[in-house]
């Protein structure tokens, strides 16, 4: 079968592999699609640590080909998805506390276990999340992980309805967390980008106000128009963004930090306190928090823009991600060969 291998160049080659047996707990996935996630990318780049010989992607959906010894979650003809959350260890604190992908022996697909950016993909059954019927392939990957990340991050920002959310960095992750903040929590939204197209699509998807943080101060307009956000969720890979989320804020607003740039945020420590300013770090999400998040698709309260690739493309589709050109989701598509 295909797969999409991280090179120690920093590239990505399409290579034939062949899967070991399934063991214990285990299923074989047949992908149909793999969303390319700027995770990806960050691994690819070696942002995280040497990754050479990987197969990347956690945006995956499959169909279930056949069952390991002891499953019972999944059989064959399901979907399931692989996701950044591959597997836990099952039984420490954060596992047995709903905080499961804190676990310190987690293993993350495309990253300490091979990932869903191939033909085929073995996932830990009990941890593949099933797909609801009637939900496309290709919207369910984009809600793998810019879904659900962004829905928790939105259920950790503790918004109310009619209050003030801004989401910083509207691509892949934002345009979603901007659809969750309204849809779902009922708040209002403000988009921040540097990018007008990622901000027309943002003010598509029903954001209450854009602002182009290239050319405005997009804190001190967000204080003169709005008294202050409730809250902040930053999907932005930059620390500009961070620090202007700081300064957005209200007093006891939340920042939940989502994106990952490799730089540190500045915090003014008596504005933090005086202020009682939070700043929260939000890791994907639980199982449970991608069954729900892929409910709210199916229902069709949150609709993602994908865009179906060939695998082929994966190093062109790097490249766009690179130059800030994707609105939206790139989704290899295993079907299509061109
Ligand atoms: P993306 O490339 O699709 O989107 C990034 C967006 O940020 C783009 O729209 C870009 O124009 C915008 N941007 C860049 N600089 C900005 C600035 N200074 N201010 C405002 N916006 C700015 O990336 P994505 O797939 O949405 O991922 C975003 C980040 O989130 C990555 O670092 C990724 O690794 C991370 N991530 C984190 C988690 C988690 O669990 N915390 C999960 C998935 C992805
Ligand atoms: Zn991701
Ligand atoms: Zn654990």
């Amino acid at each position: 079968m295909k797969a999409a291998v991280v090179t120690h160049d920093h590239q990505v080659d399409v290579v034939e592999k062949t899967l070991r047996a399934l063991q214990h707990g285990e299923a074989l996935l047949t992908m149909e699609c793999c969303g390319v996630c700027h995770t990806d990318l960050h691994v690819k780049n070696g942002d995280f640590g040497d990754k050479t010989g990987v197969i990347l992607g956690h945006e995956g959906i499959g169909v279930v080909k056949s069952v390991g010894p002891g499953v019972t979650s999944l059989k064959p003809g399901d979907r399931a998805s692989v996701a950044w959350f591959f597997k836990g260890c099952g039984h420490c604190e954060y596992c047995n506390s709903g905080n499961e992908t804190l676990c310190r022996e987690v293993v993350n697909a495309g990253y300490t276990a091979d990932g869903g950016m191939a033909e085929e993909c073995i996932v830990a059954a009990d941890y593949a999340v099933k797909v609801p019927d009637g939900l496309d392939s290709a919207v369910a990957s984009s809600i793998t992980c810019a879904g659900v990340t962004t829905y928790k991050a939105v259920k950790i920002s503790g918004i109310t309805p009619g209050k003030w959310l801004v989401v910083y960095g509207l691509g892949g992750l934002g345009n979603l967390a901007l659809q969750y903040a309204k849809n779902v929590f009922n708040a209002r939204v403000i988009a921040v980008d540097v990018s007008d197209a990622q901000l027309k699509f943002a003010e598509e998807m029903g954001a209450d106000m854009v602002i182009n943080s290239r050319n405005e101060d997009a804190a001190k307009l967000i204080q003169q128009r709005t008294g202050g956000a409730h809250a902040a969720v930053v999907t932005a890979v930059a620390k500009a963004a961070f620090n202007s989320a700081v300064d957005a804020m209200r007093a006891g607003g939340r920042i939940v930090a989502v994106g990952l740039p490799s730089e540190s945020m500045s915090l003014n420590i008596p504005r933090l306190v005086l202020d009682g300013i939070q700043v929260v770090g939000s890791l994907v999400g639980t199982r449970e928090d991608l069954a729900e998040a892929f409910q709210f698709a199916a229902e069709g309260k949150v609709v993602p823009k994908v865009t179906r690739r060939p695998l082929q493309d994966i190093n062109a589709i790097f490249h766009e991600m690179e130059s800030g050109k994707i609105v939206g989701r790139m989704v290899i598509d295993f079907n299509r060969t061109h």
